[in-house]
């Protein structure tokens, strides 16, 4: 939007070119968690002009999210402030034209109107929450960008309306062996999930590439997505993509 004397706010996003800015402006993202990736993935929405974004967590703010969390604060943890809600305040300061719609629940019982979001952004650290956004995307037809972290490394899946899901990876074996070797974000079906560790850096480095391929596709680029999982290890100085079938019994497919 020009402001008075001729500036426009994103100038600098119009000149790259692949972006669609207008685009952008308009679109309406979900955002599932709210805690180190969530965090910098709504930074990087609303920096990049995302006009709505709706954010579901229903966790408080402890002292241990400090570490890489920049929208939290020490007052934050002393009051136990709900995550979903301070993250929104903090990214309306940062850019007062987007609109952050912070809900404090578990998105298994947040009643959404799905097909109003142009891209779904899952920032969670647990399987079974994971396994519900894919379905829940799929369904609705929505594209779903999931990452997660472990300490130094980090993992990303595009999940585009066509194509394959989180759930068709699940029982790949070459899948399952890479997901140990990065040993990554809950691939094994385990459902206590014990503090893990995790560094700004790491999260930080997920959430600019899982937004980036969120501004792929809200732009018309989805050709260029990451097909279909990305690995991430920075301490090795590796990444590599992996490309997924479409698992024939995944129930996930054929509705
Ligand atoms: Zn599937």
């Amino acid at each position: 939007m020009a402001q008075p004397g001729g500036e426009d706010r994103w100038d600098r996003s119009r000149r790259l070119g692949w972006i669609d800015v207008d685009s952008v402006l308009e679109s309406h993202c979900l955002v599932v968690g709210a805690g180190a990736l969530g965090n910098e993935t709504v930074k990087n929405l609303v920096l990049s002009g995302v006009g709505k974004v709706t954010l579901v967590d229903m966790d408080h703010v402890e002292l241990s999210n400090l570490n890489r969390c920049l929208f939290f604060s020490d007052a934050d943890s002393s009051e136990r402030a709900a995550k979903a809600d301070v993250v929104a305040q903090g990214a309306m300061r940062l850019s007062p034209d987007c609109e952050v719609l912070p809900f404090v629940s578990k998105i298994e019982d947040t009643e959404l109107d799905w097909e109003k979001f142009d891209v779904v952004f899952g920032c969670l650290d647990n399987i079974k929450a994971r396994l519900h956004l894919n379905s829940y995307s799929r369904h609705h037809r929505v594209p779903y960008v999931d990452a997660g972290t472990d300490g130094s490394r980090g993992k990303l899946q595009v999940v585009l309306k066509e194509g394959p899901c989180l759930q068709c990876s699940m029982n790949r074996s070459h899948y399952q062996v890479l997901e140990r070797r990065f040993s990554c974000t809950g691939g094994d079906f385990s459902y206590y999930e014990p503090p893990m560790a995790a560094e700004v850096t790491t999260t930080a480095t997920m959430a600019a590439m899982q937004v980036k391929e969120g501004l792929k596709i809200i732009s018309g680029q989805e050709d260029g997505c990451i097909r279909d999982v990305m690995f991430y290890d920075a301490m090795r100085n590796e990444s590599l993509v992996l490309e997924l079938d479409i698992d024939e019994d995944c129930p996930n497919h054929g509705m």
